[in-house]
């Protein structure tokens, strides 16, 4: 069995307060991409999930979001045979583009039907949250509002159509770096979710794009100012907006025009700038997975 595990982008990412417990509550619109991860899987005579991958410094054994997300079904479903899987990456690691989570997602999928377990995609959600909190949103998919620590999810209208330039620089961000030096409550500015939704709600590109902001680029930009290069390399070559991904470093520009979306690739590829340059569009699919 094939299976595509594709990446998101957060088009608005706002951290409400970090709470008592520690956490911080998120509002995120989150936007699935046509960047995507290959899961090749069949089922094995052998027990156990046995997994290769094309990247060295991806580990194959349970710290694979992939084992944790299969073991959790096939335990609870006691599926005594075993499990292969082969996943060749492409969506950019640690990069803020939920690579894991999806291919977590899309490993869940993959089991489901394999082994016949006869769950909706609604009770794959209810147990993906278990694995990584992104994970729910990976099975849904599309558009989506992403509440709490980002398991709570509304399903939003369709994003309109348009090009997505992802420009990701050489620099590895941890996440647990940029949270910690977010003083969530301290916070003066915050992106106007609202707005972006009603921008959703109108199918209005151009004021979604305006209205675009991730609050997280407060503690990533001055840290690594290449990422604030990216943007604006995308800007001055025709995107209606950029913004940084997640907690980054992966940026995105977005694009209306074909022409002009792969011009600013071919630029952003020539200026060095990005380590991994590559030019999509948004995934919509009415939040049903095909
Ligand atoms: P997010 O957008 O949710 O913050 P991310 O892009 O920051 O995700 P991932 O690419 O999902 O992060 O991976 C982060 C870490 O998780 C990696 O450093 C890697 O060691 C580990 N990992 C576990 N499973 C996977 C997987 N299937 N693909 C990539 N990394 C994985």
């Amino acid at each position: 069995m094939r299976l595509r595990a594709l990446a998101k982008i957060n088009l608005g990412l706002d951290v409400v307060r970090k709470r008592e417990d520690g956490y911080h509550e998120l509002r995120m619109i989150m936007q699935t991409i046509n960047m995507y991860d290959q899961l090749e899987m069949e089922i094995s005579e052998e027990a156990g999930i046995h997994i290769t991958t094309n990247l060295p410094f991806v580990p194959t054994n349970e710290n694979n979001l992939v084992y944790k997300a299969a073991k959790l079904l096939m335990d609870e479903f006691h599926v005594e045979q075993g499990l292969c899987v082969n996943l060749q990456k492409f969506i950019p690691v640690a990069a803020g583009m939920a690579g894991g989570s999806s291919d977590a997602a899309a490993a869940m999928i993959g089991v489901n039907r394999l082994f016949q377990l006869g769950l909706s995609v609604k009770e794959l959600m209810e147990r993906g949250v278990k694995v990584g909190a992104d994970v729910p949103y990976c099975l849904l998919r599309g558009t989506a509002l992403a509440e709490g620590i980002g398991e709570k999810l509304r399903a939003l209208p369709a994003c309109p159509d348009c090009y997505v330039l992802i420009g990701k620089p050489g620099i590895s961000v941890s996440t647990k770096f940029v949270y910690e030096n977010l003083h969530a409550n301290e916070l003066k500015e915050h992106p106007p979710i609202d707005r972006m939704l009603e921008a959703i709600q109108w199918h209005n590109l151009n004021k979604l794009a305006d209205l675009m902001g991730n609050v997280l680029e407060t503690v990533t930009i001055p840290r690594y100012p290449v990422i604030e290069e990216i943007k604006n390399h995308m800007k001055e070559h025709g995107a209606l907006n950029a913004m940084m991904s997640g907690s980054g470093p992966t940026v995105f520009g977005l694009f209306d025009d074909r022409q002009m979306a792969e011009y600013a690739c071919e630029a952003l590829r020539e200026s060095r700038l990005a380590k991994t340059v590559f030019l999509t569009t948004v995934f919509n699919n009415g939040g049903r997975r095909k």
